[in-house]
């Protein structure tokens, strides 16, 4: 094991099985789990609101870490519950025009979102794997510019990055924001790449609690929003980012999403980045082809997320069913729901986290050919 995974597996319980689920909800640290018993054990002490104040030296270190690793600074950070509130939050103060360009294969949870606010939404060239064509996408752009750009950093159906430094450099020279949907991007890939706005979710790659994430939006972009809440008639001095604050939050959650960025900043970005990619290449060359699954992603592709199309006849519902079940292994089913332009079936996913060591794959290359057997023995019964 190198030692970033033994110090990483060091730090955190020991998983009761075989964890594959990064994409989906990482495993927390000792530390963050502790940050977050410890500031409940505080509200009981000190009082919800003054316990919140003295952790705000703590949530502002967790935002300028956020901002560090999103090209930001800490003032143009805030918590949110997670992604989905982040894009509501930031469509929902959208000034002007209406209209958004973004991949076919993007998120269904976000097209709800665009659509709920009223965009009308195009698509953007894209190759085989769902990847945006550059150069065409800049004809496009000119042709006929939409008022922002969405890009998904990498997807949750389909672990392929998205050409971010050349779309973002491009929309630029063109005059056109970029929002960045870094939930799987954010630590997999570098999401300092000038947008001007990214969001993400604390629950995934930082492994930090569920139910917290972030916006951060440059200022010149944020002194273009509308405020929604309190309506902007109002004479009252709350700027669009601070009316962005969800002022009922759960403190612990930030605390703890705060403490799990500085661990990620300490292991080191780039460190992780490059294992999280080293493993995702072994994931697809050990599972490619076992028991006639099908691995989507180029085996180098730079994210740590390997998805599985089914052998004909197999249900990957079942198949993750029986892994956790019989196996103890987590993993993840995509259905066409998740990117409903471009996912045609389920698909089943796997996510590890830098602590995944060969022996894990091994194990769940054995499994998946168990799981599968035992899928279609049911199925003739
Ligand atoms: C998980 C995910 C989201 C939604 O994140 P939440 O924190 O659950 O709201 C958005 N986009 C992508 C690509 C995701 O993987």
């Amino acid at each position: 094991m190198t030692e970033l995974a033994g110090s990483w597996r060091a730090a955190r319980p020991q998983p009761a099985g075989i964890h594959l689920d990064s994409a989906a909800c990482s495993r927390q640290s000792f530390a963050v789990i502790d940050a977050v018993a410890q500031h409940a054990r505080h509200e009981a002490e000190l009082g919800g609101y003054v316990a919140a104040a003295a952790a705000e030296p703590v949530l502002a270190a967790g935002r300028t870490a956020i901002a560090a690793l999103t090209g930001r600074a800490g003032e143009d950070v805030v918590f949110t519950t997670g992604s989905t509130h982040a894009l509501d939050l930031l469509l929902g103060s959208w000034p002007g025009r209406r209209t958004l360009a973004c991949a076919p294969g993007e998120y269904g949870p976000n097209l709800a979102v665009m659509a709920a606010n009223g965009f009308e939404v195009h698509a953007l060239p894209v190759d085989t794997l769902g990847r945006v064509i550059v150069e065409q996408a800049r004809e496009m752009l000119t042709a006929d510019p939409p008022a922002l750009v969405h890009l998904t950093g990498v997807g949750s159906h389909r672990g392929v990055a998205q050409p971010l430094h050349e779309l973002v450099h491009g929309c630029r020279g063109l005059g056109i924001p970029v929002v960045l949907d870094a939930a799987q991007a954010f630590g997999q890939i570098d999401c300092a790449v000038g947008a001007d706005a990214v969001y993400s979710s604390s629950r995934k790659w930082m492994a930090g609690p569920r139910g917290v994430g972030f916006l951060a939006v440059a200022p010149e972009l944020a002194g273009r929003l509308i405020r929604r809440l309190p309506p902007p008639d109002w004479d009252v001095a709350v700027g669009v980012l601070e009316s962005f604050e969800h002022h009922e939050a759960n403190v612990a959650a930030r605390l703890g999403f705060s403490l799990a960025v500085g661990e990620y900043v300490a292991a080191g970005p780039a460190a992780v980045r490059a294992r999280l990619a080293e493993l995702g290449t072994a994931a697809r060359i050990a599972v490619d082809g076992v028991a006639g699954w099908r691995v989507v992603e180029p085996v180098d592709e730079p994210t740590a997320i390997t998805t599985l199309v089914p052998p004909d006849h197999v249900d990957p519902v079942a198949v993750r069913e029986w892994l956790t079940g019989e196996r103890g292994i987590v993993t993840t089913v995509a259905l066409p729901a998740r990117a409903p332009f471009e996912l045609s079936g389920p698909v089943l996913r796997i996510s590890p986290h830098v602590d995944a060591t060969e022996a894990d794959l091994e194990m769940f290359v054995a499994a998946l050919a168990d799981g599968t057997a035992a899928a279609l023995s049911d199925r003739q019964v």
